[in-house]
């Protein structure tokens, strides 16, 4: 009878879990809303909002639909500039077919593709998993190393897709994954990069979102769920939880997040206007400086560049286990037209090797 019941139980838990993953992979509805307020409502709304970007005066604001009324209540005067951020690429179809959209990778082609570098570089390229998400989709990272000695090289972390709807991170990190491959041996300063770190690339965070094209995990923005300072038990998702997993587990001396859009190289922290310790704030500023040198991208601090944000990965990797932790937000559109792919690697390539050169 207890069993029959157990049975039953747990067969209700199942579809239950099934019903709720179903509602995550719904299209999401996100404003986009212009806010002028003073600092103290300025910082009501960034604890429940994503301010997303500094404009000439004031703020973009992303807002669920669902949370429109509430966010209005808090900024009555926000203006609307989107009434659906994701409907451009997606939902007007004409406008998706002139992007190239369909041209971007889905989750199959991210793993196919993963599969076909490591088959390809098996002296320098490993490809580990470190969990499964909800969805069932792997969460993977992709090795490059030549150690094969036992001193211990610096190990660093370059993430994208931490938003599932930022679709040109995961093109820019391929393309630029396989550079540097196809450069060792030939490229003194690829070589270089290579010989001298063990690097991992995790071209999707967040592979369920990054499938169903969404921002949020379950209604959950990943990039603000993960515990800082002053929350240090903060609930996060599981694709957020593997990746703080993988990260504890791993002593990384420099980690590179990619979001799009902005054009900015940030460091910690976001969740306070007050700077890191001044020792290593000087090594941070003199680090994203060195990074934006070429593509002018703005460098500074990501509270004071954009705004206050709480619960973000760079704070996380910084705080949790002394990573130098850099967000950058890339292009100026989450989704550009897919020709132009090649123009945002140009913006990203330096970067990113300046970055890697930076840890030895
Ligand atoms: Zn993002």
């Amino acid at each position: 009878m207890i069993k029959k019941l157990l049975i039953t139980f747990s067969l209700v838990l199942l579809s239950f879990s099934t019903e709720i993953y179903a509602k995550e992979i719904t299209k999401e509805i996100i404003r986009s809303y212009k806010v002028i307020a003073n600092p103290m409502r300025m910082n009501q709304i960034a604890d429940r909002f994503e301010v997303v970007k500094k404009l000439t005066t004031g703020y973009e604001v992303y807002v669920k639909e669902e949370d429109a009324k509430f966010f209005l209540e808090l900024a009555p005067s926000a203006e609307l500039i989107n009434a659906n951020t994701q409907s451009a690429f997606y939902a007007d179809k004409s406008k998706a077919e002139s992007l190239n959209i369909s041209k971007y990778r889905k989750f199959a082609d991210v793993e196919r593709d993963l599969n076909t570098i490591a088959a390809s570089y098996k002296d320098m390229a490993t490809l580990e998993s470190y969990g499964v998400t909800k969805g069932g989709r792997k969460l993977y990272a992709l090795k490059i190393s030549t150690n094969n000695s036992n001193t211990p090289r610096p190990e660093v972390m370059v993430t994208a897709a931490t938003h599932g709807d930022e679709l040109v991170t995961v093109e820019v990190l391929f393309s630029l994954i396989n550079e540097l491959l196809a450069g060792y041996g030939k490229d003194p300063r690829l070589t270089k990069i290579i010989d001298g770190r063990d690097i991992y690339f995790i071209p999707v965070v967040s592979p369920d979102s990054f499938e169903a094209r969404e921002r949020y995990v379950g209604g959950i923005d990943p990039n603000r769920s993960f515990p800082w300072p002053e929350n240090t038990t903060n609930k996060t998702v599981d694709c957020i939880q593997g990746i703080m997993d993988f990260s504890n587990a791993h002593k990384f001396a420099g980690s590179l997040d990619f979001h799009a859009y902005g054009k900015l190289v940030m460091f910690p922290w976001g969740y306070t206007k007050q700077a890191p310790i001044s020792k290593d704030e000087v090594i941070l500023r003199d680090l994203v400086r060195s990074m934006a040198r070429e593509n002018q991208y703005k460098a500074g601090q990501i509270s004071t560049t954009i705004y206050i944000a709480k619960g973000s990965s760079a704070d996380y990797f910084y705080w949790k286990n002394k990573t130098e932790a850099i967000a950058v937000e890339l292009a100026d559109q989450k989704v550009p037209s897919y020709n132009s792919i090649p123009l945002v690697t140009q913006e990203a390539r330096e970067m990113t090797w300046t970055f890697l050169e930076h840890f030895n």
